[in-house]
């Protein structure tokens, strides 16, 4: 574990979705070989790596031979069974470390770790009950978001409180599961910062970059964001805060909403972030190979970005458009090789280069 790995060394994935399709490219790009672990067939990280397991969370002797199978064990989604993690990690080391993983699982846990940290959030209120509700209500009161605890993503697991909702069936909508009642939040726009820890607590961040949602999934990110230079040094500074306390390895997306007087932290992802695709066209090291760098135990890149990026998701049938797609010359193509194309899933993006940094 504190060696570093050498050459031919195998990172296994968790996880084979196109995030750890390009973290497969990476590490094959250092010289690293990757084995992926999935249940779904024809994972797209399944095209790119050395290895492939498909099987399930709960199928513990395939999960055993995994963890064999490696040198290191990361991973591309924070929703991991407990129980798949304690098997593997008593074989091999798991990076991100799981106070990690714990601390993003569950946004109640996420939160009260935040304000700890004197970072700010949303106002918030924990929902068990419907006394727990009425009490949430009353002290966060509307407009207001109902969020799931757990397992919530590209804003699934939500629901809107306004002055007119009856709390209780919003609550109902959500199968009355554990959540948090989360104050709206009035926001200029949107940022995230991807920063990078090693395993030696160096950490390296690259430029926030701002973030334009539709219908709930990333459309673009902008670089460089709309930030005062405070603001900016403000947004890396949290990130190197919530790194350091957690003592993390690897890549972090930070998402934060930028308001006229705060930056208000949204939450963490544990893992390489869709909005840190523009690394790969705006920097020499993106977030891909600075995340294998740091599990692997090298130092990192220097994270330096040369060019001014927009990235767009190319989402469901977009991906056809391909003579419109390759005609532009100042655009990185980058598609995920998904079989079967469906609205609203995420296919590929592109980096515009828009000029130099
Ligand atoms: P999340 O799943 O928490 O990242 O939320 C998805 C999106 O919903 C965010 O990127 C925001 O655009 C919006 N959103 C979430 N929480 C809030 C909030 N407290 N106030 C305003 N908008 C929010």
């Amino acid at each position: 574990m504190n060696n570093p790995l050498s050459p031919n060394s195998t990172i296994g994935i968790l996880g084979g979705g196109q995030l750890g399709r390009m973290l497969s490219i990476a590490a094959s790009r250092l010289g690293l070989k990757t084995h992926i672990f999935e249940p779904g067939e024809n994972a797209p990280a399944g095209q790119v790596a050395n290895t492939v397991t498909t099987a399930k969370y709960d199928d513990y002797p395939a999960l055993i031979k995994f963890a064999e199978s490696v040198d290191i064990i990361t991973y591309e989604f924070e929703n991991i069974p407990t129980d798949a993690l304690n098997v593997i990690e008593a074989i091999c080391p798991v990076m991100p470390n799981r106070r990690s993983l714990g601390t993003s699982q569950d946004r109640l846990i996420e939160k009260d770790f935040l304000t700890s940290l004197g970072l700010q959030c949303a106002p918030y209120a924990n929902v068990e009950t419907a006394e727990d509700l009425a009490t949430a209500v009353a002290k966060i009161g509307t407009p207001s978001i109902l969020k799931t605890r757990r397992f919530g993503y590209d804003g699934k697991g939500q629901g809107w409180l306004k002055a007119d909702t009856n709390p209780t069936s919003a609550w109902a909508e959500l199968n009355e599961t554990s959540c948090i009642l989360e104050g709206f939040v009035d926001f200029t726009h949107e940022i995230s910062v991807i920063g990078a820890r090693s395993r030696s607590g160096e950490v390296v961040c690259f430029d926030p970059g701002e973030n334009v949602h539709r219908d709930g999934i990333l459309h673009t990110t902008t670089l460089p964001a709309r930030l005062s230079k405070t603001q900016h040094m403000d947004a890396i500074l949290a990130t190197g805060k919530i790194l350091n306390a957690l003592d993390y390895i690897g890549v972090m997306g930070l998402e934060l909403f930028v308001t006229p007087q705060d930056l208000i932290i949204n939450e963490i992802a544990p893992r390489v972030h869709n909005s840190g695709h523009w690394t790969q066209n705006g920097c020499i090291i993106d977030q891909f190979e600075q995340h294998i760098r740091a599990v692997a135990g090298w130092p990192l890149g220097d994270g330096r970005r040369h060019s001014n990026v927009t990235m767009t998701n190319i989402i469901g049938s977009e991906v056809y458009d391909l003579d419109t797609l390759s005609k532009d010359t100042s655009v990185g193509l980058h598609f995920y090789g998904k079989a079967d194309v469906k609205e609203g899933r995420k296919m590929g993006h592109m980096n515009k280069i828009t000029g130099p940094a």
